[in-house]
Formats: C-alpha cells, sequence, structure tokens
C-alpha cells in the first residue's frame, strides 16, 4: 500500500500545465508553510495523503463488499479475441483521442490508500480493452470509449450498434475487428440504441454518408430520435458542460489521487463527433423486422435512460440487447451534469417487459457499456436486480416522502436493501443511491422542503456574511473548521468553512481548508461522479478556474440536427433580456427549402417564436433556406453576409437584426462555481482542440455533445 507512490502516471499536459502555474501563486504565508512541499505523488502541489479517518471509512466499506462473487471479473475478459495493443490513438487533428495508458496504474496494485475497492474494482474491470466474441456473430470492442461498440453478423455485412462517441476511435476498433473476425465485410447497417452522444457520435468513422443517402447502409433508431439527441443539451447546455467538469472531473490527471474512471467506461474519446441521420425510425412499442437479413424484434423504452431509446432482441441468437437500459452498475435518476429527472418506475416496467417479451428464453444478454452475460439464469437475475433497483428507488424514497422525509434529508435515510447492495451491477458507479433519491423527490416534489426557510432563501453569498459574524469572524470558523477536519468531521466541516469561502472567496486559506475537506470525501466516494465532483471542487479551490476549456465547439451535424424552432428558442436564452428594454418588433421568418415559417416577436423584453403562422404585417420579412440558416447557426457565415449576397432576403427593416444582435450573449463554460476561483490560473492554449472564439450574435452554440 505504501508503494503508491510509485505509480504516479502521466499528468495530462493541461494538468501539468496546471500544476506547474500554481506552484507560483501558491500562497506562502506562515500558516500554509508546511505545507509548500507536495505530497510525493500527488499530481497537485497542494495535494494531501488520505486521512486515518478517510482510511477507515474506506476499509469498513470494503468490508461489507461482495468480493466472493467474482463473476463480472469472468465475464469481462470471456470471449477476448485480441486485446488493442496501442494504448494511445490519435485524432485526426494531431492530439490524443484515447489514451488508455493512463489507466494502467489501476492494474499494477490491489488496493489504493485514496480508491474505494468498489470503484477500483469497477475501474479495474473497465481496464479491458480489445476485441470480443459474445457469442458466435456477435462481437464487442470494449474500452475503446466510454461506451462499447458492438458488430452482429448480418447476410451481408455486419451490423454495427452504437458507435461510440469519435470518428478515430471507431475506425480504430473497426480496423481491429476487421483484423480479427471481420474477414472484410463492409457494414450493412447501423443501430442507434438512444440518444445519448456516445451511442452515435463516432458514425462517420465506420459509415460513408453516401451510403445512407443511397440507401444501401440503413440507420435504424428510435422514434423522435433526431428531435431528441441535441435537445436536451441545448437550452442549459452551457450549464451542463461546465457541470461536466464536476461530475467527469475533467481538469483531473488519471492518477489515484484524481481521476480513476467513470464507472460506464474509463472516460470519453477526444476524436471528432458526427451525427448521420437515421433513415429507419421504430415507431410503435414493439417492432419486428429484418435487417440485412437478422430477424429483429426492437422494444422502444421512452424516457428512461435517455429521452429515447430501445432495445433489440435477435430470437434467432436468443441475443438479448439492453441499450443502455441495464448495465452493469446503478444508473443516473438524477444526472450530476443536470438534466431532467428520469422517470424510474417507468425505466423499471420496461425492463420487466423485456425480461417476460425476451429474458425467459435468452441466452446472452449485452449492452453499449460493459460486459455480457451468459446463461438464461444469470441473464435472469440481473434483469431482476435491475427491475427491483430502479423501482425501489422510487417506491421507497416516496415511501419516505410520504411521511415527510424532504430532498434535503433523503439521501441520509435511503438505503437499498440488503439484497439489493449485495449485487455489483446495483453499486453506483454512476447513478449513486444519495444524488438519485433526491433525484426522485425532486421529480415528484420538486426543490422546495416546505420549510419557510427555505422558500425564498438569501444567496449564499448574501447570507454567509452573517454567519462569520455570528461565529465570532474568520480565525474562529478557521480553528474549527480545522478541528472538524482533524477529528474527521468533513461534513461537518464542509458546512462552516464553505460559509467563510462564501463570505470571503479571496481567502485562499479558507478555500484551502475547503479544498482539504473535499479532497478526503472524495477520496472516500464510491460513485465516480461524486468522487469527481468533491475533487474538482478541490482543484478549483487550489488552482483557481483554467483559462482555456476542454469543451470543443459543436459539429455541423449536430447543429444540423436542431431544429429550426429548437435554435430560435435558444436565440431567445441567449439574449440578454436587460439589453431588450424598450425594444419592440415583428419578424416573419420562411425557409422555402423546409417550407417551414415562424412569427418571431420581440416585447416585454422577450423574445418568443411561434412556428406555423406568418404576421399580417411585419417590421421585417427573412427568406432563407434552412441549409444556409444553417451556416449561420455554426458561426460559419454571418446573416449579416448571407443578406449581403443575396443568399437571404429581407423586405422591410433590416435594421432590426442589427438591434437584435445587440442584445445576444455568448455564454462562457468557465463560470464560477465556487467563490473566487475565477481566472486565476492563466494557461493559455492548454486544451488544443477547443478553444472558442467568440460567438457570432446568431450562432447556436450548443457546445459538445454530451455522452451518458
Ligand atoms: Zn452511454
Amino acid at each position: 500500500m505504501t508503494t503508491r507512490r510509485e505509480f504516479m502516471v502521466s499528468v495530462p499536459a493541461a494538468a501539468a500545465a496546471f500544476a506547474l502555474a500554481d506552484s507560483f501563486i501558491l500562497e506562502s504565508g506562515p500558516a500554509r508553510a508546511q505545507q509548500i512541499d507536495p505530497l510525493q505523488g500527488h499530481f497537485h502541489p497542494k495535494g494531501k495523503a488520505p486521512s486515518k479517518f478517510t482510511l477507515e471509512v474506506l476499509k469498513n466499506a470494503k468490508a461489507t463488499l461482495p468480493f466472493g462473487d467474482k463473476r463480472d471479473f469472468e465475464e469481462q475478459k470471456k470471449g477476448l479475441i485480441a486485446p488493442m495493443k496501442d494504448l494511445k490513438i490519435m485524432a485526426d487533428a494531431g492530439h490524443v483521442a484515447w489514451d488508455m495508458e493512463r489507466f494502467q496504474f489501476l492494474d499494477q496494485q490491489d488496493d489504493f490508500d485514496t480508491i474505494h475497492a468498489s470503484l477500483l474494482r469497477q475501474s479495474k474491470l473497465n481496464n479491458n480493452y480489445g476485441l470480443y466474441e459474445v457469442m458466435p456473430g456477435i462481437y464487442q470492442v470494449r474500452g475503446f470509449d466510454l461506451s462499447d461498440i458492438s458488430f452482429v453478423r448480418g447476410k451481408t455485412g455486419w451490423i454495427v450498434f452504437d458507435p461510440l462517441v469519435t470518428a478515430e476511435v471507431v475506425r480504430a476498433a473497426w480496423k481491429l475487428f476487421q483484423a480479427h473476425v471481420g474477414g472484410g465485410l463492409p457494414v450493412s447497417a447501423v443501430i442507434y440504441s438512444h440518444t445519448h452522444g456516445d451511442h452515435w457520435g463516432g458514425v462517420r468513422g465506420i459509415v460513408d454518408e453516401a451510403d445512407v443517402r443511397s440507401g444501401k447502409v440503413p440507420i435504424i433508431a428510435p422514434i423522435d430520435f433526431m428531435e431528441f439527441t441535441v435537445s436536451e443539451n441545448v437550452y442549459a447546455g452551457n450549464a451542463m458542460n461546465r457541470r461536466l467538469f464536476y461530475q467527469y472531473g475533467l481538469l483531473l490527471p488519471a492518477s489515484p489521487h484524481g481521476y480513476v474512471g467513470q464507472g460506464l467506461g474509463q472516460a470519453i474519446s477526444a476524436g471528432a463527433a458526427g451525427l448521420i441521420a437515421p433513415t429507419r425510425f421504430v415507431e410503435k412499442d414493439i417492432e419486428e423486422f429484418e435487417v440485412d437479413g437478422v430477424n429483429m424484434v426492437f422494444q422502444n423504452t421512452p424516457n428512461t435512460e435517455a429521452p429515447r431509446e430501445m432495445n433489440t432482441y435477435i430470437p434467432g441468437m436468443k441475443a438479448l440487447w439492453m441499450a443502455e437500459n441495464v448495465i452493469a452498475s446503478l444508473h443516473n435518476i438524477y444526472t450530476l451534469r443536470g438534466a431532467q429527472v428520469r422517470d424510474p418506475l417507468r425505466w423499471s416496467k420496461y425492463i420487466a417487459d423485456a425480461l417476460y417479451r425476451f429474458g425467459l428464453e435468452a441466452e446472452v444478454m449485452f449492452a453499449s457499456h460493459h460486459w455480457p452475460r451468459w446463461g438464461n439464469e444469470r441473464i435472469q437475475e440481473v434483469l431482476r436486480g435491475q427491475r427491483d433497483l430502479y423501482a425501489h428507488m422510487n417506491n421507497q424514497v416516496l415511501h419516505f416522502a410520504n411521511q415527510g422525509v424532504t430532498i434535503n434529508e433523503i439521501h441520509n435515510v435511503y438505503e437499498l436493501p440488503k439484497g439489493l447492495q449485495e449485487k455489483w451491477f446495483c453499486r453506483g458507479y454512476h447513478g449513486s443511491p444519495e444524488h438519485n433519491s433526491r433525484g426522485v423527490i425532486q421529480r415528484y416534489l420538486g426543490f422546495w422542503d416546505c420549510n419557510p426557510t427555505s422558500l425564498i432563501p438569501l444567496s449564499p453569498a448574501d447570507s454567509a456574511p452573517l454567519y462569520v459574524e455570528m461565529m465570532g469572524g474568520a480565525a474562529k470558523i478557521m480553528a474549527r473548521g480545522q478541528d472538524l477536519h482533524d477529528e474527521g468531521k468533513y461534513l461537518l466541516g464542509s458546512e462552516i468553512v464553505n460559509k467563510l469561502v462564501q463570505a470571503e472567496p479571496d481567502n485562499q486559506e479558507a478555500k484551502d481548508l475547503l479544498a482539504d475537506i473535499f479532497e478526503q470525501l472524495g477520496y472516500q466516494q464510491e460513485n465516480p461522479g461524486l468522487r469527481n465532483s468533491f475533487l474538482a471542487a478541490a482543484y478549483e479551490l487550489r488552482s483557481g478556474i483554467p483559462q482555456g476549456e476542454t469543451a470543443s465547439s459543436s459539429s455541423p451535424d449536430v447543429i444540423r440536427a436542431m431544429s429550426t424552432e429548437l435554435f430560435l428558442n435558444f436565440l431567445g436564452i441567449r439574449m440578454d433580456s436587460r439589453k431588450a428594454e424598450g425594444m419592440r418588433f415583428t419578424i416573419n421568418l420562411i425557409t422555402p427549402d423546409t417550407g417551414e415559417k415562424f412569427i418571431i416577436e420581440l416585447e416585454n423584453a422577450t423574445l418568443t417564436n411561434i412556428q406555423g403562422y406568418l404576421a399580417d404585417k411585419p417590421d421585417l420579412t427573412l427568406t432563407i433556406n434552412r441549409s444556409d440558416l444553417e451556416l449561420t447557426m455554426m458561426g460559419a457565415k454571418t446573416l449579416e453576409a448571407q443578406i449581403a449576397d443575396g443568399t437571404a432576403k429581407v423586405e422591410g427593416d433590416v435594421s432590426i437584426l442589427k438591434r437584435l444582435a445587440s442584445t445576444m450573449v455568448e455564454f462562457d463554460p468557465r463560470f464560477e462555481i465556487m467563490p473566487g476561483t475565477k481566472g486565476k490560473t492563466e494557461v493559455a492554449g492548454y486544451i488544443e482542440s477547443g478553444i472558442i472564439g467568440p460567438a457570432d450574435p446568431y450562432e447556436a452554440v450548443p457546445r459538445q455533445t454530451i455522452a451518458e
């Protein structure tokens, strides 16, 4: 356990630059002097070792885990055809798109004193990296991305399930597959199981769009797929992208003290994401048809893990594809990056339906994350366990809520029943019982705990100074906070030190203490999203928020997937209403190529639109093909230029567009989360692919697609 430090992994360039930059801005006051020396093996100069309390928490947690059940390890390695030899996969843009080297440290020790044993186990399982046989005719490449890519033998070629996040890793997966079992046959069809970006973003790495257009390669997806691929991530997209820095620990180097995987998979690939629109949609609840000569039964499961999702059963092979509805983890009811809370009861019922419709005879079950399950008994065990997992969460949380337990207490009250706790595939590597139970209350009752104190509360920064004053000032809080830290009472410590940080955002000593507290809490977590969030906050409290961003701008494909209405709605969000006071106008927008028409009105400092109408006396009529408008939406050509060269026709008062443009604000994906962390560290150009320029006033800017 003491040799952990020998396995310090390569720190990504960005984080290394950070740690370096940070050492120049370290406070060198006497109180902190003893902490200037970085902990050996820790990526951050202010990083700390796990305390004896953290070691105790991790030891006790480990003792309750069902380590006797080793079936996941057998299933994870079963059917290995060829490991992937290259630990790095390069992006076309020249940077590293995928890096498994940084996760090798996980396999070099049985234990780490800074990683929850359950999370470490999951991360070791996710270190599988290569080509696997699911059964003759079905293969998976695993460990090339957050998700898996699967190949099913059709009559003329290979049917691809869920082509990962980016094209480069998909190409590498295809190459490995072809080198061993592909037999040179082409891709004959693609199936997108659901709307999240890690299930379609790499499609251009494996399919030529012309072949899709010509009908040679069908792409099959659940009904309304296009409407929901981007819509979940647009309106609050910038906030979600910022929150990814916490949930996915984007600034944390892979290290025993930092990032140790994401539970669903090791990480998200960083190549080029694209999207080719599906050509066939599964519309009914259950639909059966042949795909390249293979009979498939599709089960739509809307509003479960994703807004649109479907399972697939292949009767001829007794193979059940559970998409992302059943994986080797408790999934998110509420996702920390932010999204509408999912419906656990419906989710449970769709699993039950799959169990009784397909699961009584299926002999292999595979999914878009993790590894397959073989044998009907095992399949039923997993389906039944997952069915009960989501139903229990729904029912027992509401059971408590109906007895007065609030959203602020439920995570301390709710527990999974023993039987589910002892199933590895029900443990929280994506969702956690803590944040999911709060999510269930949010879904049914919303944010308010019904105590009027929290009905219209002061902002934290406004109430904190009174707390600090009443507690006797900063020095007293620091002393008590340090005591609580030293006693291992980290949650209590975070309560009061957070008040001080809220009141005094420039108090670096307070921020460092809060970071120390968060770091211990981070080490103690089983759930990677929780771990990353504590460690990310510690990082930003110590170093400040970096300049630059990891999120790359959205691809033209994703912009194309946005409906015009969604785009117009988003402009209403980008508009700073305070800049639009007193403006009033009506615009008719016509897109001849798609036959759409809209009335866009600015009135009461509010921008609205309604599809299907044209105003009788508009101030301006703008006629532009949707295909041209897309160039403006993606920032490739301004609306001004479209008008100047006659691509867009205008009638009426064109100056309106200028006035409207003046109200548009570009969202900065580096806004402050913890007080006093903004823009402290300047690292220019630290992520090669993601530097953003100022957005055009009429750009759509949903930023990157979000994997889940
Ligand atoms: Zn996924």
